[in-house]
């Protein structure tokens, strides 16, 4: 159920009506938007009476129920606003929205060593990314491949982060991991492997650090938009949503298939930002362009894109990773488009602290 309070309401009474409803057992989270101020209420409402609710002040405008079986993760939730979520980095804060340039997050899949992190975070930062992804510990479909270093590539990150200011986003996949990972981390993301990981997921937005929520490879929105309420629930309220190709019946050419109808569905569905990454989306580096460009045009808010030094060595994911040449590129490529839809950051990409 959401409080629409009206404009110019007084802040005593939000604290009172927010101590009402919790005598009525219903927690509740106040939301302030460009030009109102709304009361989340989640537990149950169920028989609760919206009338009944309205009546508890004069400075109640509206009282809604929020019918998805998402609640704090729905548009409703915040009364149709977008939600923005702002990532502190050295170089300055980045901010991740609807109503903000697009994010470009770029990097190898596994980070293999100091100089190829290094090289690559120097390369990406150069061609206009804000983030440097690498990963350390490496859920992979056999138990004999690669898993990532683990630990020790997390230093790495963090010299990568060091010498470029780029802010990092690495994934965690076991909640053992978190405060290693979540020193070293701007962001921390849950993979696709893990998006119906329940008890990590609550582990995880018990945290204070962002999180990139990749959709699971064969999850309905429904139960990415559910995985995502376990993460705003536990008290994170900073979710970004990766869409990374789903599996379908065709994965002959392609590794998956990548929905970019998710960036309407979803912009209609929730307040949170989108990512697309089309490198695991396609699995293969010449067909990264067409569907990032794609992207871009149907709104998405950030990009997540694969570069290695050297794709034909890489230890994981080389085929869909581009070359830093490649990336320079289509930086330029994405800029065109990106400033038709006026989402194209000015130099540098950052919002002040
Ligand atoms: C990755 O980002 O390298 C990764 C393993 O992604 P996903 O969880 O989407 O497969
Ligand atoms: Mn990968």
């Amino acid at each position: 159920m959401i409080v629409v309070m009206k404009i110019g309401a007084p802040e005593a009474e939000i604290t009172r009506l927010t101590e009402e409803f919790s005598s009525w057992n219903l927690n509740s989270e106040k939301i302030v938007g460009k030009h109102k101020v709304v009361i989340g209420l989640v537990g149950d409402t169920v028989d609760m009476d919206p009338l009944q609710i309205q009546e508890s002040s004069p400075w109640i405008e509206q009282v809604l129920r929020v019918e998805k079986p998402y609640k704090r993760t729905s548009r409703e939730y915040r009364h149709g606003e977008a939600s923005e979520v702002i990532v502190p980095t050295p170089n300055g804060a980045v901010a991740f929205g609807e109503h903000h340039p697009l994010v470009v997050v770029a990097g190898p899949c596994s980070v293999e060593n100091e100089a190829m992190i290094v090289e690559t975070a120097r390369r990406v930062k150069a061609a206009g990314a804000q983030f440097l992804r690498g990963g350390a510990f490496k859920p992979r479909t056999s138990p004999y491949a690669f898993q990532g270093h683990g630990e020790s590539a997390l230093g790495l990150l963090a010299a990568a982060r060091e010498a470029t200011g780029l802010g990092i986003i690495t994934e965690l996949m076991d909640a053992a991991d978190l405060e290693i990972v979540g020193e070293v981390a701007d962001v921390i993301q849950i993979g696709a492997r893990n998006m119906h990981n329940f008890s990590l997921l609550k582990k995880v937005g018990a945290q204070d650090k962002p999180i990139v929520l990749k959709r699971g490879m064969s999850a309905t929105i429904e139960e990415w938009l559910m995985a995502a309420e376990y993460l705003l629930a536990a008290g994170n309220p900073n979710v970004i949503l990766c869409e990374r190709g789903i599996r379908t019946f065709d994965n002959k050419y392609a590794r998956n298939t990548l929905d970019l109808s998710v960036i309407p569905v979803l912009r209609s569905l929730t307040h949170l930002p989108i990512m697309i990454d089309p490198s695991h989306g396609t699995g293969r580096s010449e067909y990264v362009p067409s569907m990032a460009m794609a992207a871009i045009a149907a709104g998405t808010d950030s990009l997540m894109i694969e570069v290695h030094p050297n794709p034909k060595k890489a230890l994981s994911d080389g085929p869909q990773s581009l070359t830093p040449e490649r990336f320079d590129r289509l930086m330029q490529e994405l800029s065109v488009i990106g400033k038709a839809t006026g989402r194209w950051f000015a130099e540098p990409a950052t919002v002040g602290v």
